[in-house]
């Protein structure tokens, strides 16, 4: 592939590389260089129904395999997102800005696929003997379809966690990608036909959330969704999943992550470790600790330090390997980014780093790395989710405080805590209103077999290889009377 050659990707329906079906297509462009890259399919109406209802004429056969077989699918999927590890990256690279210098997307999309491959054994019920002449069990069972609709800020990643729990577990799939990264899922879905999964098993749909993504989630024959994106689009799942079948919902959604610095802590790795959360992707990160409590007594030093580091970060063209800062994914996130950074300096903060995009200077949707300082708590921009290389720096004198100011938020994804006392580390693990807490790490560091998920309007759900297979099962319970002797 040429950095020149437009790419054109098809849909995998019911084991066919397809155009839609009224030959509509969307254009992705390079937000590095505003240069189209692409022209790809808009799945109509009719597409979606028809992938779903071939996903059900496919679940007889594929729930009643030996789950080995299943599973052995899934390791030749893994086998093939190994060996096009580079072709992805720049595919990435080129729709939604991601430098291949931090793509590690496909080995943890082939992870997840090795994973499940061999995570069948664990899908099991219970049994017992507590009603007296009984013996009762419980049966976990697959759904059918499933549909699985994915944001655009790490593709790749979301596809395979989500997918292969669902797969293994008996169901089929239609995966929906987002329009603004739809280009490295596209090329997954050739692997998926070249790995020979049976046709209808899994298909993958291009386009945008309106018509097919509304349509999978008002679909009655999908009977369970899994979501990952903005808060916002979740509720409208959610509706429409109220309003027809009661389709099973799962949802991970937004944050605007705190992470708490005391002053004993070990300022360096504080420094360096929220720096690289709020930068990584652009800040294109639902976990990225975008608000930031340093104690009084060490903000000066604290913020000196960030200043620099945050600003030594190189931006560029994403397929160079020297580059670590890539745009925004494009237009849409570079205006809604700049537009919160001119309410940030409007709404009584200090911008102290940054706050320019660089559009005009590198025809690309560059934005600055961005530090305001003591911004007011109440101001959208300590509220909402930016979604961009932004951060905010307050301070705190107390411990009190800073957990009212860290929960004082609709999102709980993921806090931070850093400090040297074991005491005061845990007291505040406990009180902070978040699915996920790091004590002298932040995000986006996640341990390998723990839960994520989101309290309050973050989400509802865990994902996780100890419980995505869970989100994809449901359970039956059977009781066997037992006559006497
Ligand atoms: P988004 O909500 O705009 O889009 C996500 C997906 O939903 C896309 O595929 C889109 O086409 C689809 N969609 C849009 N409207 C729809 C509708 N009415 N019905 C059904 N589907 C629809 O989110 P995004 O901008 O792609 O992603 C960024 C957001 O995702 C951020 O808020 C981020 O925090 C969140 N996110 C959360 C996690 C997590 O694990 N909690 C991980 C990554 C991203």
């Amino acid at each position: 592939m040429m950095a020149t050659d437009i790419v054109k990707p098809r849909m995998l329906i019911n084991g066919e590389l397809v155009e839609a079906s009224d030959g509509k297509t969307f254009s992705v462009y390079n937000p590095a260089t505003r240069q189209k890259s692409a022209e790809v399919p808009e799945a109509s109406a009719d597409d979606t129904n028809r992938a779903v209802s071939s996903a059900k004429a496919a679940f007889p056969g594929w729930s009643a395999l030996d789950p080995s077989v299943r599973g052995s699918y899934l390791g030749k999927l893994a086998a093939l997102i190994r060996q096009n590890n580079d072709e992805l990256a720049k595919l990435e690279a080129i729709s939604m800005g991601l430098p291949v210098s931090s793509f590690h997307h496909a080995k943890s999309a082939a992870l997840q696929f090795e994973h499940y491959a061999e995570a069948w054994p664990h899908v099991q019920g219970q049994a017992s003997v507590n009603t007296p002449g009984h013996v009762a069990m419980t049966l976990r069972q697959p759904y059918g379809v499933v549909a699985l609709i994915i944001p655009w800020n790490a593709p790749i990643h979301f596809f395979a966690s989500k997918a292969a729990p669902a797969l293994i577990t008996g169901n089929t799939v239609v995966l929906k990608s987002s329009e603004k990264a739809p280009l490295g899922v596209a090329r997954v879905a050739e692997l998926v036909n070249e790995a020979g999964f049976p046709p209808g098993v899994f298909n993958i749909l291009s386009g945008h959330g309106l018509p097919s993504g509304q349509i999978l989630s008002r679909h009655m024959d999908v009977r369970a969704l899994s979501f990952t994106g903005s808060s916002r689009t979740g509720k409208l799942i959610q509706e429409e999943a109220a309003r027809t079948n009661l389709k099973r919902v799962i949802l991970e959604l937004g944050g605007k992550s705190p992470a708490i610095i005391f002053h004993d802590a070990n300022l360096k790795k504080a420094v360096e470790q929220t720096q690289f959360s709020i930068q990584v992707n652009s800040g294109q990160v639902c976990m990225a600790n975008s608000r930031i409590y340093v104690q009084k007594n060490v903000a000066r030093v604290f913020v000196e330090a960030f200043k620099q580091r945050f600003a030594a970060v190189k931006d560029g063209d994403p397929l160079s390997k020297e580059v670590n800062h890539g745009p925004q994914a494009d237009e849409v996130q570079y205006k809604t980014v700049m537009s919160y950074i001119e309410q940030g300096t409007k709404s009584g903060g200090t911008l102290v780093q940054g706050g320019r995009g660089k559009r005009e200077s590198t025809s690309g949707f560059f934005v600055e790395p961005t530090v305001f300082v003591d911004t007011p708590e109440d101001a959208r921009i300590m509220k909402e989710e930016v979604f961009g290389p932004v951060v905010n720096i307050n301070t705190f004198e107390t411990e009190a405080e800073v957990i009212a100011k860290a929960n004082d938020t609709e999102y709980g994804l993921y806090a931070a805590v850093y400090t040297r006392d074991i005491n005061r580390a845990l007291r505040v693990a406990k009180a902070l209103e978040s699915g996920y807490v790091g004590v002298n790490c932040t995000s986006p560091l996640t341990g390998r077999d723990l839960p994520f998920g989101g309290y309050k309007g973050s989400g509802q759900g865990r994902e996780g290889f100890l419980y995505s297979m869970d989100n994809f099962l449901e359970t039956k319970s059977v009781i066997i009377q037992i006559d006497d002797a």
